[in-house]
């Protein structure tokens, strides 16, 4: 299959809509970009359409799609309810990065949903992705459109990479800009739960619907000091590098003396080694051959962190690293959303010095 991209920016709006608009009625995929990563997007509707993406993206068929509309209008045939915590929520933060899971009407497939008798769904407001729900009035199931388990794609650049001749058109509108997924919060059960962190925090929620539980699966921190190996089998691992991931955690000096070592270690073994920096801490690296410093963004606004996670795995792959030596990013208000990708990303492997 020959897979169409086009830049928005230098397409007529025109001739882009009307054609992800006939692929997607006769039952295509789209990859569009937006606010968070870039989606693979189906007609969530059409349960045909919906197994080509699972096809696609090798993607597991009981993990369950996203489902994507522009305004309020297009919710009420997706649900068979809609909770006041829906609604109030809706009001503060959609059109934005925050996906809420509630139950699902008669029309949406199971093949959609992975079996669930619930429905993900979100408002994107990244102006292309609107553009096209508002105008084909198509509710889009959309995951992150990459291979299933590699890092969430952030560039139209990733999706190629991963999903050329596998899906008809990607629409390329230059790096996305939070960068991380979407917060998803479940109401279909009694307390409202958070199951993955995102740009929009639980404290964030929490001030408008009351209390928020979270998942515990969400962050699992390693509290030993020892080296935790992998987890075994590929079940946790997602985002994946093809490198070993191993994040570094504690006193600053302490990090990056610690990630000198053992990168001298493996670096005498023979092996290519990467390390994920700060603007603050790259220069403290001793690094020349074999060895490759890329900072993730600043310490001073953490946004830069998520912005740049995943294209820095992606950076990682295409420059053969080995063996990947990250600090980690713990503290601020996005941090748990950061250090669940990177842990995943890890498969969990965690040190703390
Ligand atoms: P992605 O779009 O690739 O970020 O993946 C969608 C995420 O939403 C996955 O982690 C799914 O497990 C989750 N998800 C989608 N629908 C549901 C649902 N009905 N219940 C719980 N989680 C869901
Ligand atoms: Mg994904």
């Amino acid at each position: 299959m020959k897979t169409i991209v086009y830049k928005i920016g230098d397409t007529e709006a025109s001739v882009w809509l009307s054609e992800a608009e006939k692929i997607l009625k006769e039952g295509g995929l789209v990859a569009i970009p937006t606010e968070t990563v870039y989606g693979l997007a189906a007609n969530a509707l059409d349960e045909g359409a919906a197994a080509r993406i699972y096809e696609a993206k090798g993607r597991p068929s009981d993990n369950p799609l996203i489902v994507h509309i522009a305004d309020m209008d297009m919710i009420g045939e997706l649900v068979s309810e809609l909770p006041d915590t829906a609604r109030r929520l809706a009001e503060h933060f959609w059109p934005g990065p925050l996906t809420m899971i509630l139950p699902k009407s008669e029309k949406v497939p199971y093949g959609t949903t992975g079996g669930l008798d619930t429905v993900a769904i979100r408002m994107p407001s990244h102006p292309a992705a609107r553009k096209l729900i508002h105008e084909t009035r198509i509710p889009l199931a959309a995951p992150s459109a990459n291979t299933s388990g590699r890092p969430s794609p952030t560039r139209a650049e990733h999706v190629f990479d991963d999903l050329n001749g596998k899906i008809e058109m990607i629409l390329d509108d230059g790096p996305v800009g939070i960068g991380i997924e979407s917060t998803i919060i479940d109401l279909s059960g009694e307390t409202p739960m958070l199951l993955r962190p995102g740009y929009i925090t639980r404290e964030m929620l929490s001030e408008v619907i009351g209390s928020v539980e979270v998942d515990p699966a969400i962050l699992e921190v390693n509290k030993d000091k020892d080296f935790r190996p992998k987890a075994p089998g590929m079940k946790y691992k997602h985002y994946a590098p093809k490198g070993s991931l191993l994040l570094v955690s504690g006193d600053a000096d302490k990090v990056v003396e610690k990630i000198c070592l053992l990168s001298d270690e493996k670096r005498k073994e023979g092996f290519k080694v990467g390390i994920i920096a700060t603007d603050e801490t790259k220069d403290l690296y001793r690094c020349d051959s074999d060895c490759i410093v890329m900072s993730i963004g600043t310490r001073s606004d953490e946004d830069t962190i998520s912005h740049n996670l995943f294209d820095i795995l992606r950076r990682m792959d295409k420059a053969e690293a080995d063996y990947i030596y990250s600090e980690s990013f713990g503290e601020g208000i996005r941090g748990d959303a950061i250090m669940n990708r990177l842990l995943k990303a890890a498969g969990y492997q965690q040190i703390f010095v």
